[in-house]
């Protein structure tokens, strides 16, 4: 059987945390995906996945240890609260303690009805198991913090949403399952002591290191705000679209977590929407830094108490926390952007001057509609002077004579780089990938699996994405932008 280093805290907070709940059976369980590099680093032993693995993966069979429950949560959903959600097709089956000391929650998506289901059936289609799989693993290749992918079954079972699709369970890993919705939850129920304990709980696993902080809770607020100003920088960088930032979908670890609706860009545009049930755009690529503040400062207001006994006081410690989310955003986004330009001198007023240039570029992009990923893969391949491979990059805009404008703007900045060209090139070309999870390339995976019981194209793309800063022979065709006709307007959250 397979073996996991369990040793569960959450289930010690107590009875108003979660509901225990086992996972419901599935008929005829079927593992096509398992993470063998993750399970070593976790420490699980897994020597007879193959015999196992389909029964512990899919929720029949509960591994020694693992103590399943559902975990309590609150959020707002398109900006209206909603008191009571809470993991509906999700548990946490417990936490394990991998070889190194580092805590991880392991979590089931798809594992049956629970008491937060409403009026859900608590399950997942197999579509977005194998999108989640593949873009979660895709974004920790990308060096984007998130949660991983541990393994996915398939259920034998039929699951029913516009029609009948396949039913999937993924296993799914973080470094917590707390959410921002979660402290809002007790916040809302003026529990302050379960705001307390959770805070405690949430310092002790993720942030041991404030453990003696003077106003360790604001500090606790002060972490998770620069971690997120991180990594929805990270997105930024990648063109990435979370779809669905809710406060329930917001990590308090600071993790990529919840993949829905999600999506990378091809052709750039600030206020793409993907997300078909987004109607008004609110969590638009370009909305995702201003969203990512305002979920944190309903973190601040759920953790307002513990701040200071005095309400006044107390506010005037978030304003000040809060206010260092865009301190932290902007420096990261322009460090960030600076390095997929392969800017780094930095003599005097440069950062600022590089900011307008970048900006220029985003400009171009925009107005051309040039594919995100692939402008930057080529800008990663020029040398300093003009040459006949800035046909590449030109090629991706409708006007090249604006790329080539901004081009010779760029060279005459590269002038001011100390670091020599090859050297310019190879750090450009270690952060701008080749490879990210494009939509129609999710599109036909999910399309083999489901129509023709084909997981090869899945597990194709899941490989090359494991290596995504490295041009791969003969898998050219997933650096590519999609054809007119297979260009995916819309995703779903197949829930
Ligand atoms: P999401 O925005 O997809 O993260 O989900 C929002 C809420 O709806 C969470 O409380 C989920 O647990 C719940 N939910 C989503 N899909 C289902 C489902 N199929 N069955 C039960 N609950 C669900
Ligand atoms: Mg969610």
């Amino acid at each position: 059987m397979i073996q996991f280093p369990f040793d569960n805290r959450y289930a010690a907070l107590g009875d108003d945390f979660y509901e225990r709940t086992r996972p419901a059976p599935v008929r005829e369980p079927e593992l096509f995906a398992f993470n063998d590099a993750l399970a070593r680093d976790l420490g699980i032993s897994a020597s007879d996945v193959a015999v196992s693995g389909a029964a512990v993966f899919s929720g029949n069979t509960v591994p020694q240890g693992a103590e399943p429950l559902a975990m309590a949560y609150a959020g707002h959903q398109f900006g209206h609260f909603n008191p009571q959600l809470g993991d509906g097709r999700a548990l946490l089956l417990g936490e394990i303690v991998s070889p190194d000391g580092a805590r991880y929650d392991l979590h089931l998506k798809g594992s049956g009805r629970t008491r937060f289901s409403r009026d859900g059936d608590g399950r997942a289609a197999l579509g977005p198991v194998l999108r989640e799989y593949l873009v979660s693993e895709a974004m920790h290749r990308l060096h984007v913090p998130t949660t991983r992918a541990l393994a996915a079954v398939t259920t034998g079972e039929p699951v029913a949403r516009e029609r009948l699709l396949p039913g999937g369970v993924i296993t799914r890993v973080a470094s917590s399952f707390v959410r921002v919705g979660t402290f809002q939850y007790f916040a809302a129920r003026e529990d302050e002591q379960a705001v307390r304990q959770l805070a405690d709980y949430v310092i002790d696993k993720c942030y041991p290191q404030l453990d003696e902080h003077s106003n360790r809770y604001a500090a606790l607020l002060a972490a998770v705000v620069e971690r997120q100003a991180l990594l929805i920088a990270r997105w930024m960088q990648l063109g990435f679209i979370h779809g669905v930032m809710n406060t329930d979908n917001m990590s308090i670890a600071g993790e990529t977590i919840d993949y829905g609706p999600c999506a990378f860009m091809d052709a750039y545009r600030h206020d793409q929407v993907f997300s078909s049930i987004d109607r008004q755009g609110r969590y638009a690529y370009g909305n995702q830094p201003s969203i990512g503040l305002w979920n944190l400062t309903r973190l601040a207001e759920a953790l307002l108490p513990l701040f200071d006994a005095n309400p006044q006081t107390a506010v005037r410690v978030a304003q000040e926390v809060l206010e260092g989310f865009v301190a932290h955003y902007e420096s990261a986004w322009l460090k960030g952007m600076r390095e997929k330009c392969g800017l780094t001198a930095c003599n005097g007023g440069e950062s600022s001057e590089d900011r307008v240039l970048i900006e220029a570029l985003l400009e171009v992009m925009a107005e051309n509609r040039a594919d995100f990923t692939l402008t930057f893969f080529h800008l990663s391949r020029l040398p300093d002077q003009p040459s006949a491979q800035d046909e590449n990059l030109l090629a991706l805009f409708q006007h090249p004579e604006q790329m080539a404008t901004w081009l010779q703007q760029w060279r005459t900045r590269l002038k001011h780089e100390t670091q020599d060209d090859a050297a310019r090139q190879a750090g450009m070309q270690s952060v701008n990938p080749v490879y990210i999870p494009r939509n129609h390339q999710i599109e036909a995976a999910i399309r083999a699996a489901e129509d023709q019981d084909d997981f090869s194209v899945f597990h194709e793309l899941h490989t090359v994405l494991q290596q995504p800063f490295v041009q791969q022979e003969g898998k050219e065709k997933y650096a590519l932008a999609p054809e007119p006709e297979e260009v995916v307007e819309y995703t779903f959250c197949g829930t």
